[in-house]
């Protein structure tokens, strides 16, 4: 089995809370490996990358703010103006460049085997109300899409954690240059495998 990489960014929210060392921690008990670690201010076309301008990302992001306001009763149209799932995804990518924008976030990439879904785990579900205790979302976090659209902006839900072993990859390499990474062994990794 090949180990992945993982690419966590530490939202404004977090920096500006004091979560960095708690939320590096999480990580590491768990034993991922760090292979790089910077603060940095995020440009607006670095995040228009990072976050895929695709049809298929702007359609998820709009069809769970849907779903989320078809159970709760409410109308998206009110909200957004409209209830096409493309267009609400394009207006939160818009809500996004901004709030990554409110402060240097603090970036942080990880190795491992099967690192995407530990890191997913860890993180906990998008939605702050429905992450459970235990994950970074659920611990340090409250927010709700309700809320979040009602005052125009995306959930402030803490930390970014790439999603897919081929974003992971993607993610560290247009985060980080090859020189900040870093290869090393651990004191725990003859414990924890038989590498
Ligand atoms: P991330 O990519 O930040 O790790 P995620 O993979 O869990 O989060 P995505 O679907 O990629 O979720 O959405 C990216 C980010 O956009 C979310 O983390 C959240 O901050 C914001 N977001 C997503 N959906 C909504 C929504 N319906 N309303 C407001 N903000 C949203
Ligand atoms: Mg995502």
């Amino acid at each position: 089995m090949k180990k992945q990489k993982a690419l966590i960014i530490i939202k404004p929210d977090g920096v500006q809370r004091g979560l960095i060392g708690k939320i590096v921690s999480r990580f590491e008990q768990v034993g991922l490996k760090i292979i790089g670690l910077k603060f940095e201010l995020a440009t607006k076309e670095k995040i228009i990358t990072h976050y895929p301008e695709t049809e298929i990302w702007f359609k998820k992001v709009g069809e769970r703010t849907l779903t989320n306001y078809v159970k709760k009763g409410l109308d998206a149209k009110k909200v957004f103006g409209t209830d096409n799932p493309i267009t609400i995804g394009k207006t939160v990518k818009k809500w996004l460049i901004d709030y990554l924008q409110e402060s240097p976030v603090f970036i942080i990439a990880v190795e491992g085997y099967e690192c995407i879904e530990i890191v997913r785990k860890i993180s906990g579900n998008t939605i702050p109300v429905l992450a459970s205790p235990g994950t970074i979302r659920g611990d340090f976090s409250h927010d709700s899409i309700d809320l979040a659209n009602e005052q125009n902006r995306p959930l402030r839900n803490i930390i970014h954690a790439s999603d897919t072993v081929e974003d992971g990859e993607k993610e560290v390499a247009l985060w980080f240059k090859p020189e900040e990474l870093f290869s090393y062994k651990k004191a725990d990794e003859k414990f924890m495998y038989s590498d």
